[in-house]
C-alpha cells in the first residue's frame, strides 16, 4: 500500500458514517513524551507555535467544510483567548484537554477534580460556550484511576474521550470497551479512541503516531473496516504541532521519543487533507448526539 492510492476505492460506507474529527490543542513542547526533557516551569520560554498551527487547521477545515472538536488546554486558552474565540466562531466544538497536560495517572482524585474544573471555567470564559467534553492528556484513564469518570460527571462534563483500548507502553486499557459506553452509573459517556480488531488484538486507527508512521492507505482501510465490521463511527485525533515540520527541535531526546515525535511531520498535513476528502466528518457532540441524549445504538 502506498500514499498514492487514489480515492476511487473508497467504499460507500465511508460516506454513510459521519465520523468525529478532533484536534488536541497543545504546543510542541507540551507533549507527555517530552516531560523528562522540558521543564513545565520553562514552557513560556519556548517559541509558541500553537496559534499559527491551529489557525492553519481552522483554514483547512473551512476549505473542506468540516466542523471538528478542539480539545484544548486551559493553559493555552489563558494565553490565547483570541484563538479560542476563532475556534468557536468557526462553528467548531470547544472541549477540554485539562489544564497543563499532566497525565491523570500522576494526579490524585482531588488534583484531577481541580484540573478539570479550572480548565472548564477558563475555556467557558474565553469561548462563551458550555464545555461538555474532556479528553485526558495521552489517554491517561487507566485501571489506576477508575474514579476519573465519576469526577468528570461531578464537574459537569457530559462525555469523555480518554480511553485507548490498546496495549501501549505509555497508556491504554487493552480490554476496555471499544465504542461508546456509559460510565459512572450512566452519568457520563465514554467515547474511546477508535481501534480495529485483528486476530483478537485492538489496533489503533484513530490518529496519533500510528497515522503518521504508516502509509495513509492503511489508515483508510482500517477506518473503512470499522464502518463495515463494527457498523460504527470513527473518532480521529491529531495535534497542531504534527503539521509543523519547522518546529524548533528539542535537544537531547532518546531515539524512540525523537522518532515518534518527528517522523513524517512533513507528510501530515497532506494526509489530513486526504482524510477530510475521503470521509464524512463532524464534531463529537454532533456525531454522538444520540448517545449524549441517552438514545443508544443509533448511527448518524
Ligand atoms: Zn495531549
Amino acid at each position: 500500500m502506498t500514499d498514492s492510492t487514489n480515492s476511487t476505492s473508497v467504499s460507500s460506507a465511508s460516506q454513510i458514517h459521519c465520523n468525529a474529527m478532533t484536534v488536541d490543542v497543545e504546543d510542541y513542547y507540551q507533549v507527555s513524551a517530552f516531560v523528562p526533557y522540558v521543564e513545565r516551569s520553562a514552557w513560556d520560554n519556548h517559541e509558541s507555535r500553537v496559534v499559527a498551527n491551529t489557525d492553519r487547521i481552522l483554514a483547512l477545515f473551512e476549505q473542506y467544510n468540516v466542523k471538528g472538536t478542539f480539545f484544548t488546554l486551559g493553559w493555552v486558552a489563558e494565553r490565547h483567548p483570541d484563538l479560542i474565540r476563532r475556534i468557536v466562531d468557526g462553528g467548531h466544538e470547544l472541549a477540554s484537554h485539562g489544564w497543563d497536560h499532566i497525565m491523570v495517572t500522576k494526579l490524585s482524585r482531588e488534583e484531577f477534580s481541580e484540573d478539570i474544573r479550572r480548565s472548564k471555567q477558563m475555556l467557558e470564559d474565553a469561548g462563551g460556550v458550555e464545555i461538555q467534553g474532556y479528553r485526558a492528556p495521552s489517554y491517561s484513564f487507566t485501571k489506576k484511576n477508575e474514579w476519573a469518570h465519576t469526577v468528570l460527571a461531578e464537574q459537569g462534563y457530559r462525555y469523555s474521550s480518554s480511553v485507548a483500548p490498546i496495549k501501549h507502553d505509555l497508556y491504554g486499557i487493552p480490554d476496555a470497551k471499544r465504542f461508546a459506553n456509559p460510565q459512572a452509573d450512566g452519568q457520563i459517556i465514554e467515547l474511546p479512541i477508535t481501534t480495529t480488531q485483528i486476530a483478537g488484538r485492538n489496533l489503533p486507527c484513530g490518529g496519533g503516531g500510528w497515522f503518521r508512521l504508516y502509509p495513509y492507505a492503511l489508515s483508510r482501510w482500517a477506518i473503512n473496516r470499522v464502518h463495515k465490521q463494527d457498523n460504527e463511527r470513527a473518532i480521529f485525533y491529531f495535534h497542531p504541532w504534527e503539521i509543523d515540520p519547522q518546529q524548533p527541535r528539542i535537544e537531547g531526546l532518546d531515539l524512540r521519543t525523537r522518532f515518534r515525535h518527528y517522523q513524517n511531520l512533513s507528510q501530515m498535513e497532506g494526509r489530513v487533507e486526504r482524510l477530510l476528502r475521503d470521509f464524512k466528518w463532524g464534531t463529537m457532540e454532533a456525531v454522538f448526539a444520540s448517545e449524549l441524549t441517552g438514545k443508544q445504538n443509533t448511527t448518524s
